[in-house]
């Protein structure tokens, strides 16, 4: 760590949208960082203190690091690992980013060599919740096909960055994903949606404000982010049926009430 070029301090970023940008210019305080993406360019975070300059590669190249971190969308995951698999060399470890982590995993399992070293991760984080800095914020590690020791090695890593690290399978993380990060970008999508009970208010109360943040922390991401979160995590759907549920029973209370029968 600390940029010094041996091979073991040098990792890549593939994919620089709004989470792989920010990514690289984390990962640049400690590591050497090259990246690549099919369109978009890399740009970093003022925010994030002590970034050191990144380098923009060719794919083959990018390919060439140790450790490549994957910030692709996660319905392009398939295709992303037939376009690396040619280029990487065995004993190369992929940690992918995705915001869940069964589909991308199983993506990566069965579209990349057994040679290929796989672990998923997931930072609980973005450019928007991290601008008040990093430290002590979630980042869940979930081994998929890697060692034991690149495990540690990493889990090591992250802690010496200040993050709060938490080891859990794909699966499990999955059900806590649903019920806590997929239902705040689903109200936070609705507030959205209702413009104008989301202005400010001269009489707003603390709570409205926190509604606000909501708001405001998710309503950057990309449709394709909301989607994935909502359609490929497979315990979004009970999620989304208890929130339903839960709605229909309130507002039925409403319209029952005796209030309705006062003068
Ligand atoms: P985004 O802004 O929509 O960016 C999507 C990225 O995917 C772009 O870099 C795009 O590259 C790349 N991509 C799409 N299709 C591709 C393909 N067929 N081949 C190669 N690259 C392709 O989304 P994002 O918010 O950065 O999210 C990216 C990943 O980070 C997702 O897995 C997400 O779950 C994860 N993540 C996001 C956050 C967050 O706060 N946003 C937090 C944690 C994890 P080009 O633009 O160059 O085409």
């Amino acid at each position: 760590m600390n940029q010094n070029s041996s091979p073991l301090d040098s990792v890549g970023v593939l994919g620089m949208g709004r989470f792989g940008s920010f990514w690289a210019s984390f990962l640049s305080t400690q590591f050497k960082v090259s990246v690549w993406s099919a369109h978009s360019v890399y740009e970093p975070y003022p925010f994030i203190k002590g970034h050191f300059p990144v380098e923009t590669v060719s794919l083959p190249r990018l390919c060439e690091v140790p450790v490549l971190f994957l910030c692709n969308s996660i319905g392009s995951m398939k295709e992303v690992a037939a376009q690396i698999a040619p280029h990487l060399k065995a004993g190369t470890l992929i940690i992918d980013t995705g915001s869940i982590k069964s589909y991308p995993l199983r993506q990566l399992g069965e579209n990349l060599p057994d040679s290929i070293e796989i672990l998923g991760s997931h930072p609980m984080f973005g450019p928007d919740s991290a601008k008040e800095g990093t430290a002590g914020l979630p980042l869940v590690l979930t081994p998929f096909r890697c060692s034991e020791e690149k495990i540690s090695q990493w889990k090591k890593y992250f802690l010496q960055m200040g993050l709060n690290v938490f080891l859990m399978s794909a699966d499990l993380h999955d059900q806590k994903a649903a019920k806590t990060q997929a239902l705040t970008h689903l109200v936070g999508r609705i507030l959205d949606l209702m413009t104008l009970s989301i202005d400010d208010c001269e009489i707003a109360t603390a709570g409205y404000k926190k509604l606000q943040e909501v708001t405001a922390s998710v309503g950057k991401d990309s449709e394709d982010l909301f989607e994935a979160m909502q359609i490929l995590n497979p315990y979004a759907f009970s999620m989304r049926k208890d929130f339903l549920s839960a709605l229909q029973k309130v507002l039925k209370s409403i319209e029952q009430s005796s209030f309705h029968q006062l003068d």
